[in-house]
């Protein structure tokens, strides 16, 4: 039986392009598989294709079109090696959604594995720390309240004071910046964005608590979007540290769900 729906709650998502909408896609049906009773919302720019949105709107509830925000500063996306995150700033419009009361913001490079809806009992701004740098957070997954006030405080800070990463995570850890300290239950587990790196960096833990993970973040460069599928299987390039069960469940459900729906693409980009 479907779960009741909870009319002003959402999980939010953002994509630029076809590329980071292919993670989204799967990121939504996994949510739909865990059942979750929160609606579920995709924040679109330009970028994104007329059938790809369409193909987004199969399994999201509400495809919003937003203006792409760009921080436009090299500078510090050089230092952080990853020049394509200045336009992360868009994740910002996700205030602006305030027909909901709360939101959780999921990047569009996780991967919902066990229902999560507890997280909707948090209270803005929840996160999980950043496992380069524990005092900030990780703004892969967020918990907020939609407010068109915070909107336009966070518009100004990026305007005044920018980010010291050129990505949505240096101004939302700046502006939110008394989150280390303040109140321990905005410090969300580990297991609602486990780096899916994890598993390398200290195997004991994974070890330990991996079945308890809810949602993975394969954050870094090479999405699982990005990998190369030959007669059916998956590739791995040798650089990868991303988990592989996780990495297949990704795969799992993008073969069941996604590719199939792809015919649009001509040139079939992303499979065979
Ligand atoms: N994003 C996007 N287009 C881009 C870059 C990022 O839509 O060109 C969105 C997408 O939702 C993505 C999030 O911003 O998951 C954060 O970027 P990413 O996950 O690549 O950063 P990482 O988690 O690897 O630091
Ligand atoms: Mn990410």
């Amino acid at each position: 039986m479907e779960p009741k729906k909870v009319e002003d709650e959402a999980f939010v998502t953002l994509a630029t392009d076809d590329s980071y909408s292919l993670g989204a896609l799967v990121l939504g049906h996994s949510l739909r598989k865990v059942q979750t009773s929160r609606s579920l919302v995709i924040l679109v720019t330009v970028g994104v294709s007329a059938d790809m949105r369409s193909l987004l709107s199969s399994v999201y509830d509400l495809v919003e079109e937003v203006g792409e925000i760009d921080s436009k500063d090299e500078v510090n996306l050089t230092v952080l090696t990853r020049p394509e995150l200045g336009v992360t700033f868009t994740k910002l419009h996700c205030w602006r959604l305030s027909q909901f009361k709360k939101c959780v913001f999921l990047d569009a490079d996780t991967l919902v594995l066990q229902n999560c809806d507890e997280l909707f009992n948090r209270e803005e701004l929840s996160a999980v720390p950043d496992v380069g740098w524990p005092d900030c957070f990780n703004s892969g997954v967020f918990v907020f309240r939609p407010s068109d006030e915070t909107y336009k405080a966070l518009v100004q800070f990026a305007e005044d004071k920018g980010s010291f990463d050129g990505g949505d995570q240096g101004l939302l850890n700046l502006f939110f910046q008394d989150w280390a300290t303040k109140d321990i239950s905005q410090h969300l587990s580990f297991l609602y964005n486990m780096n899916s790196n994890a598993s390398y960096t200290y195997l004991p833990a994974f070890q330990q608590f991996g079945k308890d993970v809810k949602i993975v973040h394969f954050l870094g460069e090479l999405k699982p979007w990005k990998y190369i599928v030959s007669e059916g299987k998956l590739m791995k390039p040798s650089e990868s540290q991303h988990s592989e069960d996780h990495l297949q469940y990704w795969w799992d459900l993008y073969m069941s769900h996604v590719e199939p729906h792809l015919q649009f693409y001509q040139d079939a980009p992303y499979h065979e």
